[in-house]
């Protein structure tokens, strides 16, 4: 038996409580987590925003040391560290085949499998695929990624959401150039890995914006060139730092509607709004006709980063060891599974950067 994180029903408060992992079957390998970062997406899990089926084990960024594995299994062994990657690409639907992997249709298919029982003998699915927060997890083979040599361990979970999911933002989904300007809504654990980004692709002006004041000092360490506290005015501040014109690049990680218009609002003509942040659907965001057509401005969604983790993982790594991107300092709070109550409150509070769970 181990220590889990569940989540009972939808909207129910999440439950700490022994549970029943089997041994690996075949194609499958059993982790023990060393860390656990909490996610806006585990959140919106809980309270139904998005879906899964429960009961289900919470958590999809983590990081641990492989305890066994399945018949099949070559790619890794017991004793290594890997990177767990909740949407594995099937390789063979109409996106995969594309290379748009972080489309796959079938990548949360594994989400509905029953991964583990609670001592009473009620079956548990795996969250996200990974069900990371808990002591141990038992895993398709096609999750775990193996940890690049010289990165932390405990730290290396959060290259399993934010840190690829803000990197691939500001580099696949936005291709942000040497010398243009960017904007980052929302400066969470997404927000400041794309604020990272922006700094490495060479961006000249980082702009970061958020609710709370108090992210001034992270997000200026996180790479900001300037600080906008969001209100009404956001939008004229930003255009403002970039002589009235507006930023080349605006990276939205909150996911709702005034926020996305926003900051369409603050690039300049022909500029990229790039939407990481995932909204309800009673997010309604309106542009009129001439508009579209006046500003030249697009606006793009942005699953998982567009990544390709196992190829962006070990560009991850290079950056992190020549000292370019720096995990420690997203993460603004260490929590064991207890904690992820409060984590997700100061979320919704819009405080701090990333809680990680270390088990
Ligand atoms: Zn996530
Ligand atoms: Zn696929």
């Amino acid at each position: 038996m181990v220590r889990a994180a569940v989540l009972p029903a939808v909207g129910a408060p999440l439950e700490i409580t022994e549970i029943d992992l089997p041994d690996p079957g075949p194609g499958q390998v059993r982790v023990r987590l060393a860390a656990a970062g909490v996610c806006h997406s585990d959140l919106s899990l809980s309270n139904g925003t998005l879906r899964v089926p429960v009961p289900a084990v919470l958590g999809h960024e983590g990081s641990g040391t492989v305890v066994a594995v399945g018949e099949g299994v070559t790619h890794v062994s017991p004793g290594d560290g890997v990177v767990l990657n909740w949407a594995p690409s099937c390789g063979s639907c109409h996106a995969c085949a594309l290379g748009e992997v972080w489309l796959c249709v079938n990548a949360l298919n594994g989400s509905a499998d029953v991964h583990a029982r609670t001592a009473d003998g009620t079956d548990l699915h795996p969250g996200l695929n990974v069900a990371a927060f808990a002591e141990e997890t038992v895993v398709q083979a096609s999750c775990v990624l193996p940890l690049p040599e010289g990165i932390p361990l405990a730290d290396a979970a959060l290259l399993g959401c934010a840190v690829l999911t803000g990197y691939g933002a500001v580099h696949h989904a936005a291709q942000v150039r040497a010398g243009e300007t960017v904007a980052v809504y929302g400066a969470g654990g997404v927000g400041l890995a794309a604020l990272q980004s922006a700094r490495i692709a060479g961006a000249s002006t980082i702009v970061a914006v958020d609710v709370s004041p108090e992210k001034e000092e992270l997000a200026r360490g996180a790479g900001a060139t300037d600080f906008v506290v969001a209100s009404e005015n956001t939008a004229r501040e930003v255009r403002g730092l970039t002589g009235g014109q507006g930023v080349d690049v605006a990276v939205e990680c909150v996911g709702r509607a005034t926020t996305i218009r926003t900051a369409w609002d603050s690039t300049r003509r022909g500029g990229r709004t790039t939407v990481v942040g995932i909204g309800g659907k009673d997010q309604q965001v309106t542009f009129n006709a001439l508009e579209i057509f006046h500003w030249g401005r697009t606006l793009s969604g942005c699953v998982y980063g567009n990544s390709n983790p196992a190829q962006d993982i070990p560009v991850l790594a290079e950056h992190i060891r020549a000292g370019r991107l720096d995990l420690a300092s997203l993460v603004t709070e260490r929590i064991a599974l207890e904690g992820i109550p409060a984590a997700f409150e100061n979320m919704l509070a819009g405080k701090g950067g990333r809680a990680l769970v270390v088990l």
